[in-house]
């Protein structure tokens, strides 16, 4: 395990010093502190030690991690001072059936929302006792999209049609970058003189974003450098792609994997485990969920709570925050069948997840995955990624459904004033 280094371990403290007088006082950048030390843990320590000085505050706790930033400086973070510790809970044990995932999880859930593990745990239980979910990826592709100028409508259209004429000289292009990523399709949009090019990516156990920016970046300059006409690259994300906003083109088309699970509840077992019918649970999802979202005009929000869940996977399993945006997007459907059961599904149409790459090398982050099963490539690669996708399809079901009762049963004021401010605690 490597600790943050203290003062006086194995650098010079009187260097150490110098650097925090020189942070302090300004004469030193912060982005200097790895050059003027020599490793990025003293130069961690220096900045936390430099901000507590300058504000007069203590940063003892941000500093108190595990992270070697010798390993993570230069892929994963700049101007390190510590960390932030966030609670970890699992909710489980969750039976998924998937193409990838199979068998009982514990699902690591990271969160400060009072409440929100419980609420899937018990979720969780019911899914289970009805003998699990069934969770299905759909499409799986990782897009960037470069944004062109070309003087003209015409010559707009024929930079398309140019670009769908040579695909393959194009793919070659953009997978000489890379051993995993596979170019899927070019999808093109055009408004005038404008040209989006959105190129689709198998990326193995990758989330994929810099692999796709990178392929896609050779593939533009093969077009620029081949083609005829007149164009010019203006970006090389024109927000087609697109990335950590919210965008109907994500809902329609998928991004990252478009993931589904559904369950079949049993009547005796809704009752059991949530005291209501199955009828109040349809109703509350048709007068919230699709109604309440429609009149509210929603993007790709016709759901309960799927952020809570994406989010607190994301957090515990290093997965890109930001990505939240358009990975919570998705749909909750609900059915009270004639043979008394409660059937239920969601559907998530762009979640961007990866075991491999970004935030997934970090320790914590790392045990998170591997308590799942998927840490690191899968056999064959991307295998493990979409094993996490239906992971988390399944869990948002369970989410979904417990949420869905809780309000059925006007349970969820109650639930927070005990799990949320602590009266649960109290009244022990
Ligand atoms: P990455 O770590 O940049 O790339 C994945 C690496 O893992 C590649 O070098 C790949 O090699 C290798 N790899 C090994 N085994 C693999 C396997 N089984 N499947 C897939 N790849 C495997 O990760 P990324 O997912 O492309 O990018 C994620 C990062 O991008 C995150 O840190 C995220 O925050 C950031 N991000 C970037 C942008 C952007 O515009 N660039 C936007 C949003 C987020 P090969 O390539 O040779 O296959």
């Amino acid at each position: 395990m490597v600790l943050m280094p203290r003062e006086g371990d194995w650098f010079d403290e009187g260097r150490l010093r110098e650097v925090v007088e020189a942070l302090a006082s300004g004469r030193m950048r912060f982005h200097e502190a790895e050059r003027a030390l020599g490793n990025s843990n003293a130069a961690a320590l220096a900045r936390r030690l430099a901000l507590e000085r300058m504000y007069g505050v203590s940063l003892s706790s941000i500093g108190s991690t595990i992270i070697d930033f010798e390993e993570v400086v230069g892929r994963n973070i700049e101007n390190p001072i510590g960390a932030v510790q966030v609670p970890l809970g699992v909710a489980g044990p969750l039976r998924v059936e998937g193409d990838y995932a199979s068998g009982d999880y514990y699902v690591p859930l990271a969160t400060s929302e009072g409440a929100l593990v419980a609420s899937i745990n018990r979720g969780a239980k019911a899914v289970t006792m009805a003998g699990g979910a069934r969770a299905k990826v759909l499409r799986d592709g990782m897009a960037r999209a470069p944004v062109f100028w070309t003087p003209s409508l015409v010559e707009a259209r024929r930079l398309v049609e140019w670009v769908m004429s040579r695909l393959g000289e194009v793919r070659e292009a953009a997978e000489a970058t890379t051993r995993h990523g596979r170019l899927v399709e070019v999808q093109p949009f055009q408004a005038g003189n404008m040209v989006w090019l959105r190129f689709v990516y198998h990326t193995g156990d990758a989330m994929g974003m810099n692999m796709a920016t990178i392929a896609t970046d050779a593939a533009v300059e093969y077009i620029l450098a081949h083609y005829p006409g007149e164009a010019r690259l203006v970006a090389i994300s024109g927000n087609l792609c697109t990335d950590k906003k919210p965008s109907a083109v994500n809902l329609i088309c998928g991004r990252g994997k478009t993931v589904t699970a559904e369950a079949s509840i049993p009547a005796d077992v809704v009752r059991d485990v949530f005291r209501v019918d199955p009828a109040d649970i349809e109703f509350v999802n048709r007068a919230k969920n699709l109604l309440g979202s429609a009149v509210a005009a929603t993007l790709g929000g016709f759901n309960a709570h799927i952020a809570n869940i994406v989010a607190a996977v994301f957090l515990a399993t290093g997965q890109d925050m930001a990505q939240v945006v358009e990975s919570s997007m998705g749909y909750t459907w609900v059915e009270a069948r004639k043979d008394g059961s409660l059937y239920i599904s969601v559907t998530l149409p762009s979640l961007e997840v990866g075991t491999v790459g970004g935030g997934t090398r970090l320790p914590t982050q790392r045990e998170a995955l591997a308590l799942l099963g998927v840490a690191g490539g899968g056999d064959p690669p991307g295998a493990n990624a979409r094993k996490l996708a239906e992971i988390i399809a399944a869990t948002v079901l369970a989410g979904e459904l417990n949420l869905l009762a809780a309000l059925a049963a006007n349970e969820l004021a109650r639930a927070h004033r005990l799990l949320g401010r602590g009266e649960a605690r109290r009244k022990k």
